[in-house]
């Protein structure tokens, strides 16, 4: 019977080494100390054994209780610890943690670099105006002093519309219409789109500008160039040399290209100004008193002077970027570093 009682043990202590949940363990335990379990069973037998035998298997039958027992509540206590842990760190807060932000949007380079030009020359007392992005040719061409067959429209690869209608090859009809509906004094920033058939890593068909002009009684051309180079000061800082080249534009008189120092090697000598240390920045020049008589004004009382600049190419500049296309094929990743 001894025997019997220490097998009985031993199966117990074997079995409960395969459960994991505390319902078989549980029904562990009837199995094998219920009032029909295993070791009630044996000690059915004891009336059989001899009376000076019976302490004797009594004492072990009570260590083989105990012992099952106590294996069987330390299971569950495991157990129980184990799904206890796991629910607790599945509830895990980390109160330390930031929290999530919804995603901002932010402003295109070439919409921000708008804003930055606006912004500075609004400052200078300059206002905002608009024209239309379909054309005339009188308004795009004709009243700019650029005639038909005048070899200045060559300069331009023009998208005609019709025979009398284009897609406006630069924001310069701004210029006229304002001079149509208002007098002198007048001190206007045009932006907006201009479309020229020309693609490749520099240009764009569609492309914007800013267009300036400012008439009044005694305006200089040292008016302008004071008006540039706070300009170019303020977008691209002090430091910065400036400088202007005499060129030619139909519509204005002395012309003048103005190149500031390239901003990627301060005026070493790098690829990007081929080596010159300077770049090409904006044109400009006194207003052609040719517009003037188109618009009715008094050619001896005022002078103006006007200017037109790519902001693709100051974007380019600006935020380094070397590919124009970059800027239209709407790539977050790429827009995402601005
Ligand atoms: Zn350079």
């Amino acid at each position: 019977m001894i025997d019997d009682l220490k097998q009985l043990n031993e199966s117990a202590l074997n079995k409960l080494k395969e459960l994991n949940s505390i319902d078989e363990i549980l029904n562990l335990k009837i199995e094998y100390l219920g009032k029909k379990g295993h070791l009630t069973s044996v000690l059915r037998n004891m009336s059989k054994v001899s009376k000076e035998m019976r302490p004797e298997i009594g004492k072990v039958a009570n260590e083989v209780k105990k012992s099952v027992e106590a294996s069987i509540d330390a299971a569950v206590e495991t157990i129980k610890d184990a799904d206890k842990n796991k629910s607790l760190s599945e509830k895990l807060i980390d109160v330390t943690l930031p929290g999530r932000r919804g995603q901002l949007g932010r402003l295109h380079p070439i919409t921000a670099v708008i804003e930055e030009i606006k912004d500075t020359f609004q400052r200078f007392g300059f206002e905002i105006e608009e024209g239309p992005e379909i054309e005339t040719d009188y308004y795009n061409f004709e009243a700019l002093n650029i005639p038909k067959d005048h070899p200045a429209r060559d300069m331009q690869d023009t998208f005609y519309i019709s025979k009398d209608q284009v897609l406006r090859t630069h924001t310069s009809p701004v210029q006229i219409r304002t001079f149509e509906k208002q007098d002198p004094p007048v001190k206007i920033i045009a932006p907006g789109r201009v479309y020229r058939c020309d693609s490749d890593v520099t240009h764009s068909p569609m492309f914007h500008q800013v267009e300036g002009f400012l008439v009044d009684t005694d305006v200089t051309f040292g008016d302008l160039k004071g008006i540039l180079v706070a300009f170019i000061h303020q977008m691209f800082g002090d430091k910065i040399g400036v400088r202007f080249r005499p060129s030619y534009f139909p519509f204005t008189e002395p012309s003048a290209e103005v190149d500031m120092q390239c901003v990627i090697c301060m005026g070493k000598g790098c690829r990007v100004c081929s080596k010159t240390g300077w770049l090409e920045i904006l044109g400009c020049g006194m207003i052609n008193p040719a517009l003037f008589e188109y618009v009715k004004y008094d050619t001896e009382k005022y002078t103006g002077f006007a200017f037109g600049m790519g902001v693709e190419r100051i974007a380019m500049l600006k935020y380094q970027i070397n590919d124009i296309r970059l800027l239209f094929e709407n790539n977050m990743r790429f827009l995402r570093q601005f």
